[in-house]
């Protein structure tokens, strides 16, 4: 077997075949998570840093850096210091959506509060749309996850004929999500290419995670971004990855061990999430 220039010998591609009848997943699936292993790199695992809880509470201290971050995946979502904007990371980079949509390249040393990253390792891909709005995309998405009880990972490609998004600008210390998301912009960006950034996470984990779909945009320039409300693209393709392994890396800052976190912190941030 040639792998991108590299012969597998006989002998273990028996045991790769072996593999692939007795699992069903790809050869090339399985030979990403013996590499991964050799290199003791973790894939298919969530690293989430603070809880959905916290950040509803009005914990938006910075917590890690961007560059921590890029440690533990290359693709993922949260938001930035004092919930200064949307955060979307994509292909091992960060960018910045700030309170009007428009999006930079952010440095290693920004901190984040809340972030919830992977190393993005699609295990299959599809063609999916239309999807005239965001239930649509949901529902078009949902037969993908053969699970309701793991996380994913999805990213979808494409030109989309209108993504409506929002943007939250920087809060005083301790504002809960909800009185910032009054402040937020909504803007719409028209037959643009770009992508959605998206985990799935189950409903158990809604009071420490955003249960549902969560996406953000990012234009294919770069230019343009924002934590997604709504979507309406003729056709997308989706890269979908099950994540079976949960990282929860708590906060230790003052603001975070004092703060009450009450139990039902999720129809709060739903309504600060989905705005509808
Ligand atoms: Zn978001």
């Amino acid at each position: 077997m040639h792998h991108g220039g590299y012969t597998i010998p006989a002998s273990l591609r028996h045991l790769i075949d072996a593999e692939r009848a007795r699992t069903g997943r790809s050869a090339e699936a399985i030979i990403r998570d013996a590499l991964s292993q050799y290199f003791e790199t973790s894939l298919h695992t969530v690293f989430q840093v603070s809880t959905s809880g916290a950040l509803v509470a009005g914990v938006s201290e910075r917590e890690v850096s961007v560059g921590t971050l890029l440690d533990h995946g290359d693709f993922g979502l949260g938001t930035f210091t004092g919930l200064d904007g949307e955060m979307i990371l994509i292909e091992g980079h960060a960018y910045h959506a700030d309170v009007n949509g428009d999006v930079t390249r952010v440095a290693p040393d920004a901190g984040t509060p809340f972030a919830i990253v992977t190393r993005f390792s699609p295990e299959q891909e599809t063609t999916l749309g239309p999807v005239r709005s965001f239930s649509e995309l949901e529902a078009a998405c949902d037969p993908l996850r053969g699970s309701g009880n793991i996380f994913y990972a999805l990213r979808l490609d494409g030109r989309f004929a209108r993504v409506k998004a929002r943007s939250i600008g920087p809060q005083a210390p301790g504002t809960r999500l909800a009185e910032a998301a009054k402040s937020q912009h909504e803007f719409t960006f028209t037959d643009v290419e770009g992508t959605l950034v998206g985990i799935w996470s189950p409903e158990f984990s809604g009071p420490f995670s955003v249960a549902g779909y969560h996406f953000h945009f990012i234009s294919a320039d770069r230019r343009h971004g924002g934590h997604v409300l709504d979507v309406d693209a003729e056709g997308l393709r989706l890269q979908i990855e099950p994540l079976s392994n949960f990282h929860l890396a708590l906060p230790e800052t003052e603001a975070y061990l004092r703060a009450t976190i009450s139990g039902n912190t999720a129809a709060e941030l739903a309504t600060a999430e989905r705005g509808r």
